[in-house]
């Protein structure tokens, strides 16, 4: 298992070696963000050990890149600040734990231990589905560079078709995707929604991806269709 541990502090990078080599890693150090970047471009890491404090792109942004690129190693973030604004950060931009320095070598142990035990899932910060981009943690959507406005039903609804692109999904798995227990009325709200965000996502752009496969549900295209207005 290959490791690559990211810390501008000298003493300190060579301490997280050490103690990692002991493990029975091969480690790699990176001790700017840039260098992070290309190594774990280059090189097949297992996982990344990341100090969020670097000079140059800090922690944060190495990870979201790497995420941006498609690498879906495990990250854990090493941060000095005890916040919780800085870990919904580190969550948000793809990483799988952090730990607050200082920090015990045996927890940091037990916790890479248990990220490449895990391994690399795809965990896509935003999804992208032909022109439709959607970013579950700012709750944003835009059709190619234009943002659209939505509900949180709205959104929820978008997010399960971005999900399952090209898939026919009944109104039954929307509905229980995403209305609650408590929700008692028909499968007709699905219809509205559906209808609702075509109005906001396909329409204004003159296409169709949204579509109806009869008798069964819905489908998010792929790639949209040019539908000219009625
Ligand atoms: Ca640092």
């Amino acid at each position: 298992m290959r490791v690559l541990v990211v810390e501008d502090e000298l003493r300190m990078a060579a301490l997280l070696k050490r103690g990692l080599e002991e493990d029975g890693y091969a480690i790699d150090i990176a001790h700017t963000g840039p260098d992070a970047l290309w190594q774990a471009r280059e090189f097949p890491y297992d996982a990344v050990v990341l100090d969020r404090m670097l000079p140059g792109v800090d922690g944060i942004e190495v990870c979201r890149q790497l995420r941006a690129d498609g690498r879906w190693m495990p990250v854990l973030i090493l941060t000095a600040r005890e916040s919780v604004e800085d870990r919904v950060q580190g969550l948000d931009a793809g990483a799988d734990d952090y730990l607050t320095k200082p920090f015990s070598f045996a927890e940091l142990s037990a916790r890479v231990r248990a990220l490449i035990r895990r391994g690399a899932g795809e965990r896509p910060s935003e999804l992208v589905v032909g022109g439709l981009r959607l970013d579950p943690a700012t709750r944003r959507v835009w059709r190619r560079e234009v943002e659209v406005e939505l509900s949180a039903k709205e959104f929820s609804v978008l997010e399960l078709f971005l999900r399952h692109p090209d898939e026919v999904l009944t109104r039954t798995r929307i509905l229980e995707h995403v209305w609650d227990f408590a929700y008692d009325g028909g499968s007709n709200i699905v219809d509205q929604y559906v209808l609702y965000l075509r109005r906001k996502v396909d329409r204004p752009f003159e296409l169709r991806q949204l579509e109806t496969v009869r008798g069964v549900g819905y489908r998010l295209r792929a790639e949209p269709v040019r539908e000219l207005p009625e």
